[in-house]
């Protein structure tokens, strides 16, 4: 999946953060690594009658504000590497909200692609039998991520109340709404990143309405897809991508029938209007918004200097490396940092811990309103510290999250 280690860039960023924040030298350890990890092997029995053994993780990366939260990932090319990073960006990502939690993340190596629905199962079961013990609304809240979603977590809730004797919803988060889920929770990721996209156009005077590209197109990107126009009243969709290939359309496409065409099909490929570029042409397009909603590392010193976005909005978590940031940073264009892009998802599994809490739900505009609150807020904290630290907006949005939890830290006597 790639060259760079993830875990490397995460710890880079980590200190420098902190190195700006004239941290201690035992802050910076602490903060460099995961405070838990566990490893575990899964053997799962497989529709043909064999057993397979697959290798799962959950990593606790800082839990000084509050119980761990993250996602739990299925894909083939996870390692305890790729999972560090992913947990210690949820640290800084929940502080960069002010979420009253820590950060963490969850995998399994697989491949859910060549999986059956009953496979799928006995896996999410597994996984959770293995991991109860560590888990729980006040030590570790898991979610979806990558392959994963409401229905693994309704799998996975119920195994785990199967093993504890209680009704326990808010042990795990982006549920379905007949078991415990939130309003306004799947579309969460993506209207965050649209409302900072709206900040950033009314600051940097970029016409919101101009045209937009989205690379990756599971949920976050299919949501940015319609929220877009929705939210910021226009704006043309020129090209979107998936796993398997890129498609192009000077005068736009329908997101709406985008999306449908790629839950009916599988592929945004054969869409009727639509030329195939390849996967790097689309993310050097010049367009006025760029969506990065697929995998890490997407945007590296070997393409940076082609990007021709005004705004990139990191909708994925890590899509750009820290020498592409600094290039990108020279040219000019502004980067809405995963850890703050892509806050609105842990933001509503926020709101649907504290609604399980207390059994009783929110309406939509309820959810909608305190995400917008929450994300403006955390929008505005980051460009004050771009401007206090002269710095890039990933290495202010690291100053904010980290300075939080190192003070955190601090005040509990750790370091
Ligand atoms: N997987 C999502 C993320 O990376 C959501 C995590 C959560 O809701 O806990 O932000």
């Amino acid at each position: 999946m790639e060259s760079y280690n993830s875990f490397h860039v995460a710890q880079k960023q980590v200190l420098e953060a902190a190195k700006l924040l004239h941290l201690d030298n035992a802050t910076i350890e602490l903060l460099s690594w995961p405070q838990r990890e566990f490893k575990f092997t899964l053997p799962v029995r497989m529709d043909n009658g064999t057993v397979k053994v697959f290798h799962a993780y959950r990593i606790q990366y800082n839990y000084a504000r509050g119980p761990a939260k993250g996602g739990i990932r299925f894909h083939p090319d996870e390692t305890v590497d790729t999972i560090r990073a992913l947990a210690s960006w949820m640290t800084w990502k929940t502080a960069v909200v002010d979420l009253p939690l820590g950060g963490g993340k969850g995998g399994v190596v697989c491949d859910p692609k060549t999986m059956s629905q009953r496979e799928l199962e006995n896996l999410s079961r597994a996984y959770i039998r293995a991991v109860a013990e560590y888990i729980g609304i006040d030590k570790d809240v898991p979610a979806p991520d990558v392959y994963t979603n409401p229905q693994t977590m309704a799998w996975m809730m119920d195994e785990y109340e199967t093993i504890t004797h209680r009704h326990q919803p808010g042990v795990l988060t982006d549920k379905p709404m007949q078991v415990g889920g939130t309003r306004g929770r799947r579309d969460a990721t993506a209207r965050g990143g649209v409302i900072t996209v709206r900040e950033a156009c009314k600051i940097l005077h970029v016409d919101p309405s101009g045209c937009y590209a989205i690379q990756g197109f599971g949920n976050a990107g299919q949501r940015a897809a319609l929220l877009h126009q929705e939210l910021l009243g226009g704006g043309r969709l020129v090209a979107v991508s998936d796993s398997r290939g890129a498609i192009f359309n000077p005068h736009g496409f329908n997101p709406k029938e985008l999306v449908t065409h790629k839950l009916t099909t599988g592929s945004v490929l054969g869409f009727p209007t639509a030329s195939v570029i390849s996967h790097e042409s689309l993310l050097e397009l010049e367009v006025e918004i760029l969506y990065p909603a697929a995998l890490e590392n997407a945007i590296s010193e070997i393409n940076a200097e082609k990007i021709k976005a005004k705004i990139v909005c990191e909708l994925a978590n890590g899509p750009t490396t820290p020498e592409a940031d600094l290039i990108l940073y020279k040219k000019g264009i502004h980067v809405i940092p995963d850890i703050l892009a892509s806050a609105g998802g842990v933001t509503v599994s926020y709101f649907e811990m504290v609604q399980d809490s207390y059994s009783f739900f929110w309406d939509e505009d309820l959810v909608h309103q305190r995400l917008d609150q929450k994300l403006m807020k955390a929008y505005h904290s980051v460009r004050e510290a771009i401007k206090e630290k002269n710095v890039h907006p990933r290495l202010a949005a690291m100053v904010v999250g980290v300075a939080r939890i190192a003070e955190a830290c601090k005040l509990r006597g750790w370091v």
